[in-house]
């Protein structure tokens, strides 16, 4: 019989059972399995692993377990320099688009707001969700590790955190998402592009107190809501900025602004 001994790292661990975590542990494999196999018997969704290491050597997910083998599991983004050693996922993609799980609704507006592309819609069966990751290049977002465990599956994140402000954060840090935001392009509700529109425009679509206060608008061709820079939008410009900038660095001088309150 093989058997093999793992080790997981950092959040890895949160998958495993309680007697299996932050330790070596060894474990009858199946004649065959693969490193993928295992690591996903043992509870761990293979879009969570960045890098393996069988016998102090970098494997890829297709490795066959040896008797006595030693296997060492890291999640992504753990602050290791693995570039010299082979990255399971060759080919990045190119643009972060997401789609996410029914669960996942506060996370989805969120995203949009920072301007990532996010589908999501609460029927979204499972199906449905891995058939749009796989055809349109998204990442997956869910609570549900079995969905990232299915074969289309190539690119997911687990999210660990409950609360969808909690949620945002996790993303916003393993994603390295900070640089790529352009908050506020997107129509929170169609999650489409918004552009610039003249005040006498829309004029007649906005409330009274509006049509005083504020000079800035943008909509959406989609569901035609005109979005303004509003108390609300204040509110989620200073979550956004905790975010994106948390030592509340100026952004690049060369990044669009769309018109956005610069105060
Ligand atoms: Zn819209």
């Amino acid at each position: 019989m093989v058997t093999a001994t793992f080790r997981f790292y950092e959040e890895l661990n949160d998958f495993l059972a309680p007697v299996r975590r932050k330790r070596e542990f060894t474990v009858p494999c199946a004649r065959a399995a693969t490193t993928k196999h295992m690591i996903e018997a043992l509870g761990v969704p293979h879009t969570e692993v960045e890098l393996i290491l069988v016998n102090g050597e970098s494997v890829d997910f297709n490795r066959q377990l040896e008797d006595g083998d030693r296997v060492a599991v890291y999640p992504r983004f753990v602050a290791m320099d693995v570039t010299p050693l082979l990255r399971l996922r060759e080919k990045p993609l190119r643009e972060l688009r997401f789609v996410a799980d029914a669960h996942l609704g506060g996370l989805a507006h969120m995203l949009r707001m920072l301007g990532f592309d996010t589908l999501y819609d609460n029927h979204f069966q499972d199906d449905a969700i891995v058939a749009i990751a796989e055809q349109d290049g998204r990442i997956v977002l869910t609570r549900d590790r079995e969905l990232l465990k299915r074969r289309p599956v190539t690119h997911g994140c687990y999210v660990h955190a409950l609360k969808s402000e909690a949620q945002l954060r996790e993303i916003v840090e393993r994603l390295d998402l900070a640089r790529s935001a352009r908050p506020f392009t997107l129509c929170l509700h169609c999650n489409t592009l918004l552009h610039p529109v003249d005040k006498a425009s829309v004029l007649d679509r906005l409330p009274p107190r509006v049509q005083v206060l504020y000079e800035h608008f943008s909509t959406c061709d989609a569901c035609g809501r005109v979005y303004w820079e509003g108390s609300h939008w204040r509110n989620m410009r200073r979550l956004l900025d905790e975010l994106v900038c948390p030592t509340n660095k100026q952004a690049e001088p060369n990044e669009p602004r769309h018109g956005h309150p610069a105060s």
